[in-house]
């Protein structure tokens, strides 16, 4: 910390606040003026990503360091991270993004608190890193374009196909010359031991509603071990199982020939999943994970994007969209937090892609709270048919919607007869649907009967007939409810049915 520095109070003050800072704390730590709000917010940012980087595991090449000055842009939704170059890599890999999207979870925990930010941007002596290493602008560029060219020539990106890709896996580290994984195990997971069980459930869903085929990269089956390292094979990652099912497609998994890095297999992982992708010609790919930070203290859903590139926004804002609706239905995971929009970062998995990519971090395995609901069947299951659901109704056009029942007229019913009651809804609900109409008051006990129906058909009118069948008037307020297959359940609407003497 620079000693001269005259915001010292303020430093110490926010940093006494800790893990308990609140956005109202941020405020009113802060001079009340609006324009020193963001001070105060850049201040504790700036704060939070000099703890980060003391503790960071460093990529090589890189120095220790805590010199960087961090601001939120809060109008852009961007936050900018100014580093100097002693903290740029060796070379740009995996490690590095890894450690980048830790840097930008950490701080994003903190700046989400006071205002939605959507990007997270990294300078080195005031140059981003494409400055440094423009053969990752030349990949992201030419992916576009490739991307833009097949959307031209066909219409549609492809072939029909959805590809979806398990994060990580076990490696071959030529550093520790052994398999390694590239994720440690936070509360009872790892990440790459995790993703496949939720790239089989996104498969099967994929396939069942979206009524696509769907290229998996990673494998569940094919023997039991991997011989050279000895694990099952599917904890393996993606590079080294497109290696044995595509021993001819070196340009999908030997990009790194003749490297002499030791994460040289990583990086071909990394780079095989869009690359694969790209050879089935896929309209879609998604890649699942798992997210961490390192205080722990992050939690929730978020979708990842690369800058400047708005179909894969607006994919990725559908299928959040879908993914807060699937798993708000849980009741054990109503508040669950899902990111309001996505967040735009450079990723190899989204970079190279020539179709619409997005990568699902579906909660913070750093988080205790998080990680039990990542382990937890019912949740994963939810999450995904979120996933699938967001995807189709993006590719079909429609709009990501709450499911909501219109008002109910109140009716008056001659006795002895009876009328058809239409349920009018709006939002995309799974088939079959169940209406249940209760009784919320009654005004002769016993005679009102609650009733429920099922409806299996989309598009077809939701309607039931309500009647009187006694020979003495009354007054009956019914509650109405729509449930859907996945049990995502719109909120009770009432209406009052008399029942009278013409
Ligand atoms: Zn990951």
């Amino acid at each position: 910390m620079n000693r001269k520095n005259p915001r010292r109070t303020l430093f110490v003050l926010l940093a006494l606040l800790g893990g308990a800072l609140s956005p109202g704390l941020v405020l009113a730590a802060a001079p009340p003026a609006a324009a020193e709000r963001d001070a105060g917010l850049d201040i504790l940012l700036t704060q939070k990503a000099r703890d980060i980087l003391e503790r960071v595991r460093l990529v090589d090449g890189q120095a220790r360091t805590r010199r960087v000055e961090v601001s939120a842009d809060i109008a852009k939704g961007v936050v900018t991270v100014a580093l100097d170059r002693a903290f740029l890599p060796a070379d740009y890999g995996p490690s590095f993004e890894d450690q980048r999207s830790e840097i930008s979870f950490g701080l994003l925990h903190w700046a989400e608190q006071a205002a939605p930010f959507s990007r997270v941007i990294f300078l080195y002596d005031g140059k981003e890193i494409e400055h440094y290493f423009p053969e990752i602008k030349a990949a992201d560029d030419a992916a576009r374009e490739a991307g833009e060219a097949l959307r031209r020539i066909r219409g549609t990106p492809g072939s029909g196909m959805a590809f979806v890709a398990a994060g990580h896996g076990y490696f071959y580290s030529y550093k520790d010359n052994r398999w390694v994984t590239s994720r440690d195990e936070w509360n009872g997971v790892s990440e790459g031991l995790l993703t496949p069980s939720y790239a089989e459930e996104l498969k099967a869903v994929i396939e069942q509603r979206s009524q696509m085929p769907v290229v998996r990269p990673r494998v569940q089956t094919m023997g039991t071990t991997h011989p050279p390292s000895g694990e099952e094979w599917w904890t393996i990652a993606a590079r080294y199982a497109i290696a044995e099912q595509y021993p001819g497609e070196t340009k999908i998994w030997n990009t790194y020939a003749g490297s002499a890095l030791w994460d040289r297999e990583e990086r071909e992982d990394i780079n095989s999943r869009p690359l694969l992708a790209n050879h089935h010609r896929a309209e879609v790919a998604i890649h699942l994970h798992s997210n961490g930070e390192p205080s722990g203290s992050a939690r929730g859903t978020r979708v990842i994007v690369q800058p400047g590139r708005p179909m894969d926004a607006a994919l990725a804002q559908s299928v959040l969209c879908s993914m807060k609706e699937l798993i708000h239905s849980l009741p054990e995971h109503g508040a669950f937090t899902v990111a309001p929009a996505p967040h735009a970062l450079d990723k190899g998995e989204n970079r190279e892609a020539h179709m619409p990519s997005i990568i699902v971090e579906t909660a913070f395995h750093t988080n205790p709270d998080d990680a039990k609901a990542l382990l937890d069947p019912v949740f994963r299951s939810a999450a995904m048919k979120g996933v699938e659901k967001g995807y189709r109704l993006w590719a079909t056009g429609k709009a990501c919607e709450p499911l909501a029942l219109q008002a109910l007229p109140d009716v008056e019913i001659p006795l002895h007869s009876s009328r058809e009651v239409m349920v009018n809804f709006a939002g995309n609900p799974q088939y079959p649907l169940t209406v249940e109409v209760s009784v919320a008051d009654c005004d002769r006990l016993g005679v009102c009967t609650p009733w429920e129906g099922r409806f299996d058909v989309p598009g077809e009118p939701v309607k039931y007939k309500t009647s009187c069948t006694s020979s003495k008037p009354g007054v009956v307020r019914w509650s109405v409810l729509i449930r859907d297959a996945d049990g995502v359940t719109a909120p009770p609407v009432e209406f009052n049915q008399a029942c009278v003497r013409v």
